[in-house]
């Protein structure tokens, strides 16, 4: 595809720019091997943000030469043997944690520059990759979790997923975005791919071409979290599966090459979005793919990416099973034991939910009985109860450098608690986030709780909560209201009992949050 990289010429070019004009991001590939053997004190300061491109972060404090790494998980699709090698790197080298991310990806923390080639090299051998899983450039492709099993998706997008992640990984035309950039592609009916907050999306629908119904995808461009969000925007094109790598492509070339470089908070594709609005955009995008006008959109009521419990596959006599990890967290001997009975029960697939939680597919109906009496189930519960199975929280201050306050702990102990003490007729889904990022995704939430610092009435710094509410996305979407005032974080536990307390004796039943 021919493309134009007008952006070179810009002289207003932000500080983050120049450095990338300096050195690609993916160059960092090159120099991991020395500094691995030179050891952490060998890698100049200014060369640690490179390193974001190879899916890794310093985590906090920076100087002690710690590294969380992101491992792209396209659409969640996770086989025996990556599980495996996943739990051997987090037992090896990350004091066993494995968190479960807002986009199916996972995270290890701990890791030193010592060993992350020998890392490079277990996920290579298992399929795996963290390159352009941080960095400005295209992130893991978010996906329906179901693809292939499931009765609410029109077609599978397994391999049209496969397809776009395998052409951008470490594609340097693309690796020098003007920054994040995050898409999803998906047939699933209930929106498990949370279309409306991502750069680029591809959802189901249906098209009537020559008498003929086609299935294929409408998309959504141009939505995004952080402090400024907003939803993306539909554009009047239908495409065919056949055509969902070029379009990809083609929106990323516009992207890079229109998208922001100036100011580094504008430089999202939402904002180029918004200022051109989507019939510009449509009309840039037919400059470079030939694509009819809409169809008929094909999304029906929001699930959130939950699918707790046991449920028929659109395969006869096959079931998928939902379990909760609580805020996403898993431990090596969990995933190990998890693998195992989806080994022994499925195909030993394990398939991760933006949701933070996980899918066990292709149980036989005879054998569902026996996995429920599993032990791991205990823990990993198929029916959680309804605060801690819909808590979902980022990383916060234990290891992120932008973090403000605590986050999972602080969350699954709320939750914790919310059960304890309340019993309510519907879930609801509270996120929490350590600052005004959105890893946690808090703008989308029934309840967001995003950390703050704030002076008490010693002013003394203290860590608190901004309280959002009503988020929901699908039909009438909408990012949630900050409700007025700040919580100190000692009083979260009964402001929000209180709040749901009220909730529940005044809802009627079966209202859920958002339509109280
Ligand atoms: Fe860190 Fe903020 Fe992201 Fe949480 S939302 S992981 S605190 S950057």
């Amino acid at each position: 595809m021919a493309y134009t990289k007008v952006w070179k010429d810009n002289e207003k070019l932000n500080k983050e720019e120049k450095a990338k004009l300096q050195k690609d991001g993916l160059d960092i590939l090159e120099d991991i091997p020395r500094y691995a053997e030179e050891g952490f004190e060998s890698i100049p300061k200014d060369q640690w943000s490179l390193f974001k491109w190879a899916g890794l972060y310093l985590q906090k404090p920076k100087e002690d030469g710690y590294f969380m790494m992101r491992v792209n998980i396209p659409s969640g699709v996770l086989k025996y043997e990556q599980a495996l090698a996943l739990a051997a790197i987090a037992k090896d080298y990350g004091r066993d944690v494995i968190d479960i991310t807002t986009r199916q990806a996972v995270q290890f923390h701990w890791l030193e520059i010592e060993n992350i080639p020998d890392i490079f090299k277990r996920l290579k051998a298992v399929g795996l990759s963290s390159v352009g899983a941080c960095g400005d450039i295209l992130r893991t492709i978010v996906g329906n979790p179901l693809a292939g099993i499931d009765p609410n998706e029109l077609m599978d997008t397994r391999e049209i997923v496969d397809d776009v992640y395998w052409y951008f990984q470490g594609n340097r035309d693309y690796s020098n975005l003007p920054r994040k950039y995050k898409i999803s592609i998906s047939s699933n009916i209930n929106n498990a791919q949370n279309a409306e907050i991502n750069c680029l999306s591809f959802v189901p629908a249906v098209k009537n071409i020559d008498g003929k119904d086609v299935v294929g995808f409408h998309i959504y461009v141009g939505g995004g979290l952080s402090a400024k969000p907003y939803l993306a925007e539909e554009l009047d094109v239908f495409v065919r599966p056949e055509q969902v790598k070029d379009t990809t492509e083609a929106v990323t070339t516009i992207f890079r090459d229109f998208g922001y470089r100036d100011k580094r908070h504008r430089a999202r594709l939402k904002f180029l979005m918004a200022d051109w609005g989507p019939d510009a955009f449509k009309e840039k995008l037919l400059e470079y793919i030939e694509l009819p006008s809409k169809g008929e959109n094909r999304f029906e009521a929001w699930n959130a990416g939950y699918f707790y419990g046991v449920h028929p596959q659109k395969q006869e006599g096959l079931n998928y099973i939902g379990l909760n990890i609580p805020v996403g967290r898993l431990y090596s001997d969990e995933l190990i034991e998890l693998a195992g009975i989806s080994k022994t029960y499925g195909n030993g697939e394990i398939r991760t939910c933006n949701s933070q939680n996980v899918v066990i597919p292709n149980i036989k109906d005879n054998d569902v009985d026996s996995f429920l009496r599993e032990t791991l189930l205990d823990r990993l519960n198929i029916e959680p109860k309804n605060f801690i199975g819909y808590s979902v929280s980022c990383t916060g201050i234990e290891y992120c450098n932008l973090a403000l306050v605590e986050t999972k702990e602080r969350m699954k102990q709320i939750a914790n608690y919310l059960d304890e003490n309340l019993s309510i007729d519907v879930p609801v889904r509270i996120h929490m986030v350590g600052c005004p990022n959105a890893c946690g995704q808090r703008q989308i939430a029934d309840i967001g709780l995003q950390g703050i610092k704030m002076k008490n009435k010693d002013k003394q710094l203290v860590e608190a909560f901004e309280i959002y509410v009503g988020g929901r996305l699908s039909e009438a979407a909408q990012f949630n209201k900050k409700l007025k005032g700040k919580i100190e974080a000692h009083h979260l536990n009964d402001v929000l009992l209180e709040l749901l307390k009220h909730f529940k004796s005044t809802k009627i039943d079966g209202e859920d949050f958002y339509d109280f």
